[in-house]
C-alpha cells in the first residue's frame, strides 16, 4: 500500500478544503494514512497531517516502539512522544500555530475532540470524514485485491452451511460454529454473525437468539469478518430447512431479480442513488415496496459500513474502486424474510462481484 501517496492526497484535500491540519487518532483513518494499527486507548496518540507541511504522529513514551515498528518511520513522519505526565493536547497545539480550522477523524473520542478543542481555542472544528471518506471509497488494486480475497473467505463459509443449519438447533449453537468457520476460512476476527430463523428472519437487525431451528423454514444467514490485511467480508444468503412455506415462495424470485437488476445497473458514472432505484423499482413492481425498509447497500472496506452509501438522496456518481454490498430484503413481520448481499467493485467498464455463491434459494 502507497501510505506516502496518500498521505501527500489527504493534504491536498484538506487544503482545497481551507482545512489547516487533519488530526488523526487510532483507527481505519490512521490505518488506510499510514500502516499504523495503533490501539485506542485513552492517552493520545494522534497523526498532525497538515494541508502544507510536514506530518509528525504524537504518541505516548510507552507506544514509541510501537509506533517505530509500523511503517510510521519509513514514510518520514517525525514521531513525537509524551512521557506520563506531560500535556498531549498542548504538544499538538505547539505543532499547530495558527491553524484556523482543524479537522478531527471521524471516530475521534469525544473526551480527545474536546480536549483538542480546549487546546486550540482559536481554530474551527470540523469533521475529517468528508476529505477522508471519498479518498477511502476509491479502492485501489491492492485493495480490490484484499476485498476479493475476503470475498472468497466468506463464501467458503457460506458453502459449509449445511454444516451448521439444522432443525433442533439453536440460532446461537450454529451461530457459535460459523463464527468459528469464519476464522478458519482466513478472517482474524469475526464482525458479525446474524442467523435469522423463520420469523426472525423479517427483522434486518436480528443477530442472534435461543430460538430452535425447525424443519420447513427459511433461515437468513447474514456474515463478515475482517482479514489479516484489514479489510472486511460480509456476504448474506437465505437457506431453507426443506420446503419453503408457500407465501415464501412468492417473494423469493422478486428478491432475487431486484438484486440482480441492481448489481447489472453498476457501471461509472451511474449515481449511486440509482442503484438503489433499480433494486427497489423491481420489489415495489411486484407489490412488496413497503417490505423492503432499508437502503440498498453501504461502501466497504477497513470498515464494515463506510462511503458510499447506497441510498435514495445520495447522487454520488459511482467511479471505478468504490466497492459497495447491494443487499435488497424482503421481510413480512411475523412471518419470515429473505436479503441476498454480494459485495460489488465498480471497475471501468462495469462491475465485478466479489460473492459468488448461488443467489438460488439453498434447500438444506
Ligand atoms: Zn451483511
Ligand atoms: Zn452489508
Ligand atoms: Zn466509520
Amino acid at each position: 500500500m502507497d501510505f506516502s501517496d496518500r498521505m501527500r492526497r489527504a493534504g491536498e484535500a484538506a487544503g482545497a478544503a481551507g482545512i489547516d491540519a487533519l488530526l488523526v487518532t487510532p483507527g481505519p483513518d490512521l490505518f488506510y494514512l499510514t500502516g499504523y494499527a495503533a490501539i485506542a486507548l485513552e492517552r493520545l496518540t494522534c497523526l498532525v497531517l497538515p494541508a502544507d507541511g510536514d506530518p509528525v504522529l504524537v504518541v505516548p513514551t510507552l507506544e514509541r516502539p510501537a509506533a517505530e515498528a509500523s511503517p510510521v518511520p519509513g514514510l518520514g513522519i517525525e514521531v513525537l512522544d509524551w512521557p506520563e505526565t506531560a500535556d498531549p493536547y498542548a504538544l499538538v497545539a505547539s505543532r499547530l500555530g495558527a491553524a484556523r480550522r482543524t479537522a478531527v477523524d471521524d471516530h475521534m473520542h469525544a473526551a480527545k475532540v474536546l480536549a483538542l478543542r480546549a487546546a486550540l481555542p482559536g481554530a474551527e472544528q470540523v469533521l475529517a470524514g468528508p476529505v477522508l471518506g471519498p479518498l477511502r471509497a476509491r479502492k485501489s488494486a491492492a485493495e480490490v485485491a484484499a476485498l476479493r480475497a475476503a470475498g472468497e473467505a466468506i463464501d467458503r463459509v457460506h458453502r459449509r452451511m449445511a454444516e451448521f443449519l439444522r432443525p433442533g438447533r439453536t440460532e446461537r449453537e450454529v451461530g457459535r460454529d460459523i463464527a468459528e468457520a469464519i476464522v478458519g476460512a482466513g478472517h482474524v476476527t469475526v464482525e458479525f454473525v446474524i442467523v435469522g430463523s423463520g420469523p426472525n428472519g423479517a427483522s434486518p437487525h436480528h443477530e442472534l437468539s435461543d430460538r430452535v431451528l425447525r424443519a420447513g423454514e427459511t433461515v437468513v444467514v447474514d456474515i463478515g469478518g475482517t482479514t489479516a490485511a484489514g479489510y472486511c467480508s460480509d456476504s448474506t444468503r437465505t437457506y431453507a430447512l426443506g420446503g419453503p412455506p408457500a407465501d415464501f415462495a412468492d417473494y423469493y424470485p422478486v428478491l432475487q431479480a431486484a438484486q440482480a437488476a441492481a448489481v447489472d445497473a453498476v457501471r461509472p458514472g451511474v449515481s449511486a442513488e440509482s442503484i438503489d432505484a433499480a433494486a427497489r423499482d423491481v420489489i415495489a413492481a411486484a407489490g412488496y415496496g413497503e417490505a423492503f425498509v432499508h437502503r440498498t447497500g453501504h461502501g466497504i472496506g477497513l470498515e464494515a459500513h463506510e462511503d458510499p452509501y447506497i441510498v435514495a438522496g445520495n447522487d454520488l456518481p459511482l467511479e471505478p474502486g468504490m466497492a459497495f454490498s447491494v443487499e435488497p430484503g424482503i421481510y413480512l413481520p411475523g412471518r419470515h424474510g429473505a436479503r441476498i448481499e454480494d459485495i460489488v467493485v465498480v471497475t471501468e467498464d462495469g462491475v465485478e462481484r466479489l460473492n459468488r455463491t448461488t443467489r438460488d434459494l439453498v434447500v438444506l
